[in-house]
């Protein structure tokens, strides 16, 4: 149950080594529509350490910080690392109207294998909560790509089935609205019998 999923994002904006900061200026919020998917292409580690890693070694590219806006590790734990409105480095032209979500992992994709039976199953239930958490709080995300559905030629990443992500996106966002219609209506029923209990026995 959605309701139930107690899930947080580690706020590690601060942390990260940084040589100038994004300005929300360098592009038009508005225009922000596309969530791109990428995966590491490196093996897990420690998330704090890989992080930092990723950072020093965009900025060793000449960017200003890790180029991605959220990162996901193996477990599931979900860390931010750029503001949403800041233009990040992850997908070339696409950064101008992109945000980056990065899961940890150097998986492919495999014939006949689904999106969980690639990457862990906590990872990938994460990266779903996520994007639905995401869409849910900025509708303006009507779009969701692999990164390479906008660099075809020189990259595999994020070897997930886009489309199967997808559909497993809506469902959660489905769920999640069911689920707060439901508690609302809940809610309204106690708040009617404490009512009418109010108004018979007082
Ligand atoms: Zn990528």
């Amino acid at each position: 149950m959605a309701i139930l999923e107690n899930r947080v994002i580690k706020n590690r904006i601060y942390d990260v080594p940084r040589t100038c900061s994004w300005s929300p200026r360098d592009r038009s919020w508005d225009e922000v529509d596309t969530i791109v998917v990428h995966q590491t292409d490196s093996s897990c580690r420690d998330p704090e350490t890989q992080i930092v890693d990723t950072a020093n070694y965009h900025i060793s590219k000449g960017w200003c910080s890790i180029g991605y806006h959220i990162y996901i590790d193996q477990n599931g734990e979900i860390y931010q690392v750029n503001n949403l409105k800041d233009r990040g480095a992850h997908a070339g032209n696409a950064n101008d109207y992109s945000i980056g979500i990065v899961i940890c992992g150097d998986h492919r994709l495999r014939d006949g294998a689904t999106n969980e039976e690639i990457i862990p199953k906590k990872q990938y239930k994460a990266l779903i909560w996520t994007i639905a958490h995401i869409q849910n709080a900025y509708p303006q995300f009507k779009k969701i790509l692999g990164h390479t559905t906008l660099a075809p030629k020189s990259r595999t990443c994020p070897n997930l089935h886009i489309s199967e992500l997808v559909a497993d996106v809506k469902k959660k966002r489905i769920i999640k609205l069911l689920t707060t219609w439901v508690f609302l209506g809940l809610l309204f029923g106690f708040i009617i019998s404490i009512g009418r209990k109010i108004l018979y026995y007082n």
